[in-house]
């Protein structure tokens, strides 16, 4: 793998875990749930929710979780904020330069200190915060001397990431973002719906990937009469994410207390 293609890979899996985290708070405070109807579309019918979540950014390390009602989620949460912010500490042990009261280090926690917040060290700005400080090493950002007001030229607060750390920090990455996929029913999968086509009685199979909203194919083809359009193969009718609402509402599916 090129070192670019690296670099790239890390990003992509880093943002993918940004997205997707308001999602996963969410998961954590309702039941678990099939995953059908998608939690993404109900979620786009309860606007607001996730603006509301991206403002509280504590850690879940620190948060009360007095009733989680998705443990898996909550296990998952966990597990993603542990990978992501041991990934920041060995990356900040290595090529971290500058000094602590610089708003760009990356401090480590130090279970010892006297006072919450240099106990929690930068893990108390969240998940969110961490994967930003990691694409910027990741990237090689402020890795260059930098000029101060007064005309001096200062050593450079970060120093460029050895390759065997950008390895390191793009299989954390993945693994991380796997998990937050897996948790949210985003992984690449294909799942048998409980309720039969409302047009042909077909079989109805959910679609789901990584990289794209969640499809359903009715596997009644041309015999189906549903008002949307045929797959490539001409085998399959397909509602893409724009026709779920409307398939939802023909099985009668109520979404609101799904979600
Ligand atoms: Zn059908």
């Amino acid at each position: 793998m090129s070192y670019a293609q690296a670099v790239q890979e890390a990003v992509t899996a880093l943002r993918t875990i940004r997205s997707r985290w308001a999602e996963l708070l969410l998961a954590i405070e309702e039941p678990p749930a099939d995953h059908w109807p998608p939690r993404q579309l109900a979620h786009t019918m309860r606007e607001g929710d996730d603006e509301l979540l991206v403002e509280d950014r504590a850690p879940l390390v620190l948060r009360e979780h007095p009733a989680p009602l998705n443990l898996g989620a909550l296990d998952a949460g966990r597990g993603v904020e542990r990978l992501v912010f041991d990934l920041a500490d060995t990356l900040a042990a290595a090529v971290q330069r500058t000094e602590q009261g610089d708003p760009r280090a990356w401090l480590c926690a130090d279970p010892s200190a006297p006072d919450s917040r240099r106990a929690t060290g930068s893990r108390a700005h969240g998940l969110h915060w961490a994967c930003v400080w990691i694409e910027g090493r990741v990237q090689d950002e402020d890795t260059a001397p930098e000029r101060e007001l007064d005309g001096a030229v200062s050593a450079p607060p970060f120093e460029v990431l050895p390759l065997h750390l950008l390895h390191e920090a793009r299989r954390t990455a993945r693994i991380a973002e796997a998990r937050v996929l897996r948790a949210l029913g985003l992984d690449q999968r294909e799942t048998l719906l409980p309720e039969p086509c409302p047009w042909c009685d077909g079989e109805l199979i959910l679609h789901s990937a990584p990289d794209g909203p969640p499809t359903v194919a009715c596997t009644g083809g041309r015999t189906c009469s549903a008002p949307v359009p045929l797959d490539r193969t001409e085998r399959a009718r397909v509602w893409e994410w724009d026709d779920l609402p409307e398939l939802i509402a023909a099985l009668g599916v109520d979404i609101a207390a799904a979600a």
